[in-house]
């Protein structure tokens, strides 16, 4: 097996049981290794410090699986993890769909598993985690006897890795278009052409958080896409409920989402560009009663941040305006890179912006099936939060 030996200033990250390992954090390769290739790491005075794979191409050199020594990367490797994932998920409650596998966070860096029952959409997202495929696929069809199996690699980061963007069937071809239930609704999901994996499962705890504050509202709701929060809101007793979304494919899911529920005489969903929209609506004079916002990412990278906080800055001040006093603004972030703190900063100044207090109802993170790993920021994404605007 190769040897890859490291800096003597090894990062506090690996230390602190980071699994990434950075090229400018290696001092040496022993021995001829292939990309993909399982390796030892070790410090620069040969304690060990675990087993992972390797990508010289790649900025993450090697990403660790093991700190065990006697543990082998093998197929009953990835079976058990997988299983153990599992085990976990079922111990907090989850029974029908839930993210199985999320990368670092279950200790298998790069690779998301969404289950959504009896279906599972898979993204392998480096070289070394690609390479073990088959053999991720064989433990779902051991444990789960699933009804179909499909991959969602058709992501940019992938080239990254020197790896197609591809998409396509990894068990019997099956429809794609299926239905899950979440809350006691129902949601179709486009496991082909749905967005990410099709459905965010990482705001299903959180769209119960809306429970109480949408009883009897007018509810407008934004970057709605298949309409869930907005659903769930009708659901939970709103007088009325508009969702708006810029994708026109999005909307039509939620409007056969809508009525699958037999909510469509509460809920309408346009097409609009939300910023557009909302700036317009503020100056309009319009109000609700509840207010949702759950914009996609605005950055991936370091240098757009500022970008991205004046993007949530100007989103919530017209949220904010748009809610009438004493009404709820429900707001959302999943962009990685803007922590918890920098996000309420934001809330607040554009609060101070708009004139009005905030009394906070409630701060979370994403959903528990999305475990965050303390030592891994990178592992809590999701900023939800409820705030009752004065
Ligand atoms: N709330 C959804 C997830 C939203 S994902 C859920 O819980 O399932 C973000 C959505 O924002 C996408 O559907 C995307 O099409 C939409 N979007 C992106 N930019 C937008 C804009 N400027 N105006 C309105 N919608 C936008």
């Amino acid at each position: 097996m190769g040897k890859v030996y490291l800096n003597k200033k090894i990062s506090q990250r690996v230390s602190n049981g980071h699994p990434w390992i950075f090229s400018n954090e290696v001092n040496r390769v022993d021995e001829a290794i292939k990309p993909g290739d399982i390796v030892e790491v070790f410090t620069h005075d040969d304690k060990f410090v675990g087993k992972g794979y390797i990508n010289p191409q790649s900025q993450i050199m090697v990403r660790l699986l093991t700190r065990h020594k006697n543990e082998t990367v093998d197929e009953q490797f990835f079976y058990n993890r997988i299983s153990k994932a599992w085990d976990y998920r079922k111990k907090i409650g989850y029974t029908e769909n839930c993210r199985l596998i999320f990368g670092e966070a279950d200790f298998i860096p790069a690779l998301i598993i969404d289950k959504f029952n009896d279906y599972f959409v898979i993204q392998t997202l480096s070289l070394g985690i690609d390479i073990w495929k088959g053999v991720i696929v064989n433990a779902l069809e051991k444990i789960f006897n699933p009804k179909g199996i499909y991959e969602r690699n058709e992501v940019p980061v992938r080239e990254l890795e020197g790896l197609e963007q591809k998409k396509g069937f990894l068990s019997q071809p099956f429809d794609t278009n299926i239905i899950i239930r979440e809350n006691g609704l129902q949601f179709y999901v486009d496991i082909e052409n749905g967005q990410k994996t099709g459905y965010f499962l990482d705001q299903q705890d959180n769209r119960r958080s809306i429970k109480h504050i949408v009883k009897g509202a007018d509810v407008l709701g934004t970057f709605t896409y298949t309409g869930t929060f907005e659903i769930h809101a009708a659901h939970y007793g709103a007088k009325s409920v508009l969702g708006l979304d810029i994708s026109e494919n999005a909307v039509a899911q939620a409007v056969r989402n809508a009525a699958l529920n037999k909510l469509e005489n509460v809920c309408t969903f346009q097409t609009a560009n939300a910023f557009d929209v909302l700036k317009q609506w503020g100056k309009e004079g319009r109000q609700y009663d509840v207010v949702m916002l759950d914009p996609p990412a605005f950055t991936k990278s370091r240098q757009n941040i500022q970008k991205a906080i004046a993007g949530y800055k100007e989103i919530n001040l017209r949220g904010i305006k748009l809610t009438k006093p004493g009404g709820f603004l429900v707001t959302s972030s999943c962009t990685n890179l803007v922590s918890p703190e920098m996000f309420l900063e934001t809330i607040n100044i554009a609060a101070k912006d708009a004139r009005r207090q905030l009394r906070q109802v409630t701060f979370k993170a994403q959903a528990s099936d999305h475990p965050i790993i303390w030592g891994m920021e990178n592992t809590n994404y999701l900023k939800f939060l409820i705030v009752q605007v004065l």
